[in-house]
C-alpha cells in the first residue's frame, strides 16, 4: 500500500505490557510518526485480524557501530563473501544499498535486518569518546533504527585521575561534560580497572576482584563503580550506569559479579550480558552455573536490572582487552587488540559455539537459567550482545527456546552434558514464556530501562513504532517473520518484504555541569592526547 499519513490497525491481538493490555483484540491509531487515540473513521486501515500487534522490538545492548565494530568486519573477509545482501527493491524508487551480513553486518545490512525482525531502537553498547564521531557517522547510515551508544567510561585516564584525587564534583562534571560532547546517551564500564591495568603493559595484565588497587594509586574497580554509579544517577540520566563487571567468562566469577552487585545495593545499575557473569567452579579446576544464586540476587533487588542472552556463533567484539586475549590463547583463532589512548581498549576474536563442547553447552544453559529463574521480566531482558553471545538474528530461536518448554527440553538433550550436573534446567523447569512476558522481555522491558518514554508501549503519544506478527505455533518461524513492520509511521515491512528504509534517529543526553571543569579537561589534553581538544567530541554546531 502507499504510505499513509493515518493508519489504523484493525482487528489484532494487541499485546502492550506498559499499559497493561495482554492479549487484547483492539485498533491502533497512527498519526503521522506518533500513536493516537482515534483517527477518522475513513483513515486507510491495515488489516491484522488473528494477528499479534506489539510495540517495535527494542535492543538495549548491541554493537553496531564504530571502530570496534568495523575493526571486526576488516577481520571477517569470509563472511562477508558467505553471506552477501543485494539492495532491497524499496517503494517510489527509493535508495537502498547492498552489504554484506555474517556475524557483524554492514551498515545498511545492520539496519534492515533489525527492521525485518521487527526491531526499531537498538543500542550501541561500547563507543570509546575519541571514536564517537566514527560511531555518529556509522549510525546515520544505518538506517530504519532510532539508535544511540553508550561512552566507555570504567578505565578512562583523566577520570581514574579524578578519583585518585578524590575529586568527586569534578569527575561527575567530566562524565557529564564527556556525554554531551560525544553526543552518547549512557555509561558504559567495562571490567572496571582492568584495561587500564592491562594497558599499562607491566607483569600485572588485569585486576581479579574488586579491591585490587590500580598501580600506585587507591583507585580501585570498587571506587570506579561506585564513582559512575553515583554520577548516572545524580545527573539523572535515563539509563544508569551499565556494567560489565570483572572477570568476564572465567569460572568462580559469580563471586565477583555479586560482590559487584552489592557494592552498589540501594543504587540504580544495570548489569548486562549476565549468561558471561554467572559462572561457579574456579580457575583452572572446572565450571559450573551459578545462575541460581546470581538471579535470586536480582530477584530480590529491585534497584538491579540486567540482560541476558544465550549462545550462538559469535564474533566476540569488547573492550575488555585481557578477556579478548585469553580468548585468543585458548581458541588460538585470529584475533585484534586495540589501545585506545587515555580512554579504553578493544580486542576482537572470532567464536564458534558448538553445542557438543561442555563448556559452550553450560554457557548456553546458563542463559536460559536465569531466563527461568527470573521473578520479574521487566528487569531481565533479552539481548544477545550482538554479536558476542550470538548475533541479533538468533532472537526468533531464543524466544522459541523460552515459550516452548517441549522444544527446549529437545535442545537440552542434543547438548553436552558433562558440565550441566547441578543446572536447575535438569530440575525439569517448566515455565514456558507467554506473549505477554516475550513483549515485556524484548520491548517494554528494555524500553523503560533506557529511560525511553516514547518506545516500547502503544498509548497515545508513543512513537508509531509497532511490529505485527502472523500468529504461528512455531514461535521462532513467527518472531523471525513478521508480516509489517512500522517505524515512526513509516510501513517498512509490508508483506514480509522491505518496503521503506527512512533514516533512523538519534538517541543522546546532554546532562548540566559546571562549565569550570572543560579549563581543567583541556589542560589535560594539552599535555596527554594526540587530539587538540578543540577537535574532540561529536557536539552538533
Ligand atoms: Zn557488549
Amino acid at each position: 500500500m502507499t504510505q499513509p499519513a493515518r493508519l489504523r490497525i484493525t482487528g489484532g491481538t494487541v499485546y502492550d505490557p506498559a499499559n497493561g493490555v495482554d492479549g487484547v483484540v483492539r485498533d491502533v491509531c497512527i498519526e503521522g510518526d506518533q500513536i493516537v487515540a482515534k483517527v477518522p473513521v475513513s483513515a486507510p486501515r491495515l488489516d491484522a485480524r488473528g494477528m499479534v500487534v506489539m510495540p517495535g522490538g527494542v535492543d538495549m545492548h548491541a554493537h553496531v557501530a564504530g571502530s570496534s565494530v568495523n575493526h571486526a568486519r576488516r577481520l571477517l573477509p569470509e563472511e562477508h563473501a558467505a553471506d552477501p545482501l543485494t539492495a532491497p527493491r524499496l517503494e517510489d524508487g527509493a535508495v537502498a544499498r547492498s552489504g554484506t551480513g555474517g556475524t557483524v553486518p554492514s551498515t545498511f545490512a545492520t539496519g534492515y535486518r533489525y527492521a525485518g525482525l521487527g526491531y526499531t531502537t537498538v543500542m550501541e553498547a561500547a563507543v570509546a569518546p575519541l571514536a564517537a564521531r566514527h560511531a555518529h557517522a556509522e549510525l546515520d547510515d544505518t538506517p530504519i533504527i532510532d539508535a544511540g551508544f553508550f561512552v566507555l567510561l570504567g578505565n578512562d585516564d583523566y577520570l581514574l585521575r579524578q578519583l585518585a584525587a578524590g575529586e568527586g564534583a569534578r569527575a561527575r562534571d567530566y562524565v557529564a561534560w564527556l556525554l554531551g560532547t560525544t553526543r552518547g546517551y549512557a555509561i558504559k564500564i567495562v571490567n572496571p580497572g582492568g584495561v587500564a591495568v592491562w594497558k599499562g603493559g607491566g607483569d600485572r595484565r588485569n585486576v581479579s576482584g574488586l579491591d585490587d588497587t590500580l598501580g600506585s594509586s587507591a583507585v580501585t574497580p570498587r571506587k570506579i563503580l561506585d564513582a559512575l554509579a553515583g554520577a548516572a544517577n545524580q545527573l539523572k540520566l535515563p539509563h544508569p550506569v551499565h556494567i560489565h563487571c570483572n572477570n568476564l567468562g572465567q569460572p568462580g566469577n559469580s563471586a565477583t559479579t555479586l560482590e559487584s552487585m552489592n557494592a552498589l545495593s540501594g543504587q540504580r545499575a544495570h548489569f548486562t550480558h549476565l549468561q558471561f557473569h554467572s559462572y561457579g567452579g574456579a580457575p583452572g579446576k572446572g565450571w559450573a552455573s551459578a545462575a541460581r544464586a546470581v538471579i535470586e540476587y536480582v530477584n530480590a533487588h529491585a534497584e538491579v536490572s540486567v540482560d541476558v542472552g544465550m549462545f550462538g556463533s559469535a564474533t566476540t567484539v569488547t573492550a575488555d582487552s585481557p578477556v579478548e586475549h585469553l580468548l585468543y590463547a585458548s581458541s588460538g583463532r585470529k584475533w585484534v587488540n586495540v589501545d585506545i589512548e587515555l580512554e579504553s581498549g578493544c580486542g576482537i576474536v572470532p567464536y564458534s559455539y558448538k553445542e557438543k563442547a561442555a563448556v559452550a553447552a553450560l554457557q548456553w544453559s546458563v542463559g536460559l537459567e536465569l531466563f527461568l529463574l527470573a521473578n520479574d521480566p521487566w528487569r531481565v531482558v533479552l539481548s544477545t550482545d550482538h554479536p558476542n553471545g550470538g548475533t541479533f538474528l538468533s532472537y526468533p530461536e531464543l524466544i522459541r527456546l523460552l515459550m516452548d518448554r517441549g522444544y527446549r527440553d529437545d535442545r537440552l538433550k542434543a547438548v553436552n552434558q558433562k558440565l550441566l550436573v547441578g543446572s536447575a534446567l535438569l530440575d525439569g523447569l517448566a515455565r514456558e514464556y507467554t506473549l505477554g512476558e516475550i513483549a515485556i522481555v524484548t520491548r517494554a522491558g528494555p524500553a523503560r530501562l533506557l529511560g525511553l518514554k516514547n518506545k516500547g508501549h502503544l498509548a497515545p503519544g508513543a512513537d508509531a513504532d509497532v511490529t505485527i506478527y502472523a500468529n504461528d505455533a512455531d514461535r521462532a518461524k513467527m518472531f523471525a517473520t513478521p508480516r509489517y513492520v512500522i517505524k515512526a509511521g513509516s510501513l517498512v515491512v509490508e508483506d514480509g518484504q522491505l518496503r521503506r528504509a527512512p533514516a533512523g534517529r538519534r538517541l543522546a543526553v546532554r546532562p548540566e555541569y559546571d562549565a569550570a571543569v572543560t579549563t581543567d579537561v583541556k589542560r589535560f589534553f594539552d599535555q596527554y592526547a594526540c587530539v587538540a581538544f578543540e577537535n574532540y567530541g561529536a557536539a552538533l554546531p
